[in-house]
């Protein structure tokens, strides 16, 4: 609790109109943090206080995408941040709402594809962006941001970033296949490509090990929740992430974003304090763009219209959920139509063959891509120049929707795009329903536009430009 609030309090100093001041709002997003590894204590112990949101998802598996829709209440469709590092175009954060409410803003992000270069500073007063990944050190560097007198509410957004490939806890587990693999990863010795797409069985030969580290730099996260809390004055609390994380669903390893798998789009979603109801479980189909109307009337201010976002409690929920896949980015990377960003290296693949805008290769005997088979196949790479054309960088996505019961998925393929409808929660066996498929297909999110290039820097820093 900060020093100073018990004092206000006494002197009747907080409000002119003697109502309780406005409730302290705390935000904890934890980078890559799965749906179904928060049963570490600290997440724990915060479910039990509130309520436990188990069927939330992100409307876009890809950080700068995901926590532009939670501040502003928009989809990607309407803010405009449809890629890891792409710039917010469009939209008010409601962080800028609590300031011009009195609110102290302040903000600690680990991530640098979080925070003012894609604009998500939008309202705050302070934002720090640091490049420590351990969730000891954002926490005690959130903490150092909180006044010792505020004259007023704080809202502090914390972004930890632990979960993120590599695991590299600090903890000293007996994982060696896995913390190897992130060690070479780490040190650009085996590419992002070869580790997510799983190349010569490297990743998912160290699947065990790397459960083990995900869980611990899961559980380190966890661990901060509780003095990030106190440091506050009874504070709303929401704990979520931006997305999910593939442990090899779909044949993606360590990675999100290329895909629409549950993995990776399912988040967890905690909420507690003032006017939330305790162990709670809730199983409404909610989403990101939810949490900024729900913190806004949580700290009763108005809730601007307009918004694609409404409140978690919202008495009438939602029947259906959408979200749209990132790029693969990874020019290397199989198992998706394309992979790259549009103004850089980038590749269409058929398999076995890849065609990039430096050559054509057959990537299953040549993973590289060191041996240039232009002009030697013909009849292959004449059909897939056309695909290309066809199929932009930008646009190759997954598109899918999900209603309580099934999801229906659009995969782009050379020729066309393929529906998969599926029971949840299998993801592996679609199943036939005519009439249920068509009236999904009917509410299928549409592909994004040509997107802006994101920043090269902060994605080098993550490892997904190489
Ligand atoms: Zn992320």
């Amino acid at each position: 609790m900060r020093a100073a609030t018990p004092l206000l309090w006494a002197l009747g100093a907080c409000s002119g109109s003697g109502d309780r001041r406005s409730v302290d709002v705390l935000v904890i997003t934890v980078d890559t943090l799965r749906h179904d590894v928060i049963d570490a204590p600290g997440y724990a112990e915060l479910a039990a206080r509130g309520t436990r949101f188990t069927e939330a998802t992100t409307p876009f598996p890809r950080t700068t995408p995901a926590l532009a829709s939670m501040w502003t209440g928009l989809l990607p469709a309407r803010h405009g941040s449809q890629e890891v590092g792409e710039p917010v175009k469009h939209g008010v954060s409601v962080v800028r709402l609590f300031q011009e409410a009195g609110y102290t803003t302040l903000a600690m992000s680990g991530s640098g594809v979080a925070g003012p270069k894609q604009g998500l500073d939008d309202g705050f007063e302070v934002f720090e962006v640091v490049s420590d990944p351990r969730a000891h050190a954002g926490a005690d560097l959130a903490r150092d941001l909180l006044p010792w007198s505020p004259d007023g509410p704080v809202l502090l957004w914390v972004h930890l970033t632990d979960p993120h490939f590599p695991y590299l806890p600090e903890e000293a587990l007996d994982a060696p296949v896995c913390r190897e693999l992130g060690e070479r990863a780490a040190d650009r010795e085996l590419s992002r490509a070869a580790v997510f797409g799983d190349r010569d069985g490297v990743s998912s030969m160290a699947l065990e090990d790397c459960r083990v580290l995900y869980a611990a730099e899961a559980a380190a996260a966890a661990d901060q929740i509780s003095g990030l809390v106190e440091a506050l004055d009874d504070p709303v609390v929401v704990l979520t992430s931006d997305h999910g994380e593939a442990l090899g669903e779909w044949g993606l390893f360590y990675e999100h974003g290329p895909h629409v798998h549950d993995s990776a789009v399912r988040v967890p979603l905690l909420v507690a304090g003032p006017g939330v109801p305790e162990g709670e479980t809730r199983e409404t189909l909610v989403q990101l763009q939810d949490v900024g109307p729900t913190l806004l009337r949580l700290a009763g201010l108005p809730v601007p219209e307009d918004l694609d976002g409404q409140d978690l409690f919202e008495a009438s929920p939602r029947d259906h959920v959408a979200a749209v896949s990132g790029s693969a980015l990874h020019p290397t990377l199989t198992g998706v139509l394309r992979a790259g960003r549009a103004s850089k290296r980038n590749c269409l693949h058929v398999t076995p063959y890849s065609l990039c805008t430096d050559g054509f290769f057959d990537h299953q005997a040549d993973p590289t891509h060191r041996t240039d088979l232009t002009g030697t196949l013909p009849l292959v790479e004449g059909p897939m120049a056309r695909a290309a054309e066809a199929w932009p960088a930008e646009r190759a996505r997954q598109l899918m929707v999900r209603t309580a019961t099934h999801k229906l998925v659009a995969t782009p393929w050379a020729f066309g795009v393929q529906h998969n409808l599926y029971a949840l929660p299998d993801e592996d066996t679609p199943v036939r329903d005519t009439r249920l498929e068509a009236e999904l297909r009917a509410l299928l999110p549409s592909q994004p536009g040509e997107g802006e290039e994101g920043d090269e820097e902060a994605l080098r820093a993550l490892g997904y430009v190489e």
